[in-house]
């Protein structure tokens, strides 16, 4: 069921549940009609000056999607999205939280923000100057990455018919990949860097508490058919609720949110965020995948199958945009023979690099 719908000026969102309407209204107490702001009727609440949404994206161009059923809002320019919820102060730019000093509120149904959010957010983000200083650096957006070498010590993982072992592939390839982003400036963090065997869980918990940008799992693949051969790359399936990861990633903690402090945030806010930080990360994986798979195309003579989802434990876990790679299918004689070969491992690993890159720069062509 879809329950988004795309706003124009004027209108206010419908099919908001009462309850949540009594929330807002207990909040917003002693209101009272404030001074027309740049053409914008103006609320005071609390003794804070707010103004719609829906008014101040129309005045500066931006498009806005709101969703009544989570009460949750988009803003979209060019390619930078704010995503807002009605009671929070904690904005999501691009994914990364912001704390802001009030909350964005449900005002007689109407969305409205507090006025200095078109002076902390809408002007630095949306003005076209400030994106164009971004593309000066086109590799800025990742910065830190984490590796992560499927299986290790007791765990071989798919085993070759001449015995070549996932494990130590994968390892192969992860070492050589962390040379290449550090060569460029990009911080790496490996799961492992030794044949030792980490549990999952362990892997997760690393993964999260590195604060990196992306997540890349390496494993190689097998079949019980000998045939079947070629390169994958995998993000988390649409059928993971992320509703469901948010309350469990909301129960453990605050959101590893970098300088923002959500500590004192309720359970229900925390998962709402999460929330909001999955289905970001789910369409950036997706996008990193297809860039890994094109680019590896160009570097290797092999098949590429393309990007697949699924409901990998390392990607359910991780809080952060996550493809897992693999590399091809052990159980296949000629992959099995590639991966054999050092040359081959260093033109996959140059393959994800660069692909790693081109997402990263795609976003910055559209700044343009
Ligand atoms: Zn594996």
């Amino acid at each position: 069921m879809n329950h988004k719908k795309t706003l124009s000026s004027g209108v206010s969102p419908h099919g908001l549940s009462l309850a949540f309407a009594v929330l807002c209204l207990a909040f917003v107490c002693g209101c009272a009609t404030a001074p027309v702001m740049e053409g914008i009727p103006s609320y005071s609440i609390r003794g804070v000056h707010y103004i719609p949404l829906v008014s101040l994206c129309d005045l500066k161009n931006i498009s806005l999607t709101y969703d009544t059923f989570t009460r949750t809002a988009e803003l979209k320019k060019n390619s930078t999205v704010v995503n807002v919820h009605a009671g929070d102060a904690v904005i999501l730019v691009n994914g990364k939280a912001q704390n802001h000093d009030n909350p964005v509120c449900l005002y007689r149904d109407v969305l409205v923000v507090p006025y200095s959010f078109r002076d902390s957010v809408v002007e630095p983000l949306f003005k076209s100057g400030v994106l164009q200083e971004k593309k000066a650096f086109p590799a800025s957006r990742v910065k830190k990455v984490i590796i992560d070498p499927g299986h290790g010590g007791k765990d071989p993982g798919a085993i070759g018919r001449t015995g070549l072992r996932e494990k130590d592939v994968v390892l192969d390839i992860a070492k050589r990949l962390a040379v290449l982003f550090r060569n460029e400036g990009i911080e790496v963090v490996l799961t492992r860097s030794t044949d030792t065997f980490i549990p999952l869980a362990r892997r997760v918990d690393k993964t999260n508490a590195s604060h990196a940008d992306l997540f890349l799992s390496i494993h190689a693949n097998a079949n019980r058919n000998r045939n079947v051969r070629g390169f994958e790359v995998y993000y988390v399936s649409s059928s993971v609720n992320d509703f469901d990861r948010a309350v469990s990633a909301a129960r453990d903690d605050a959101p590893h949110l970098g300088v923002l402090s959500v500590s004192g945030a309720s359970l229900n806010l925390k998962a709402t965020l999460w929330d909001m930080i999955y289905g970001y990360s789910r369409a950036e994986s997706m996008e990193l995948g297809r860039s890994i798979c094109k680019s590896v195309q160009c570097e290797v003579n092999n098949k590429i199958s393309g990007i697949k989802s699924a409901r990998y434990y390392v990607l359910k876990g991780a809080r952060m945009p996550a493809v897992l790679i693999e590399v091809g299918y052990l159980s296949n004689m000629d992959e099995e023979r590639c991966l054999k070969n050092g040359f081959y491992r260093q033109q996959i690993a140059e393959g994800i690099k660069a692909g790693l890159f081109d997402y990263s720069q795609q976003i910055c062509w559209q700044y343009k």
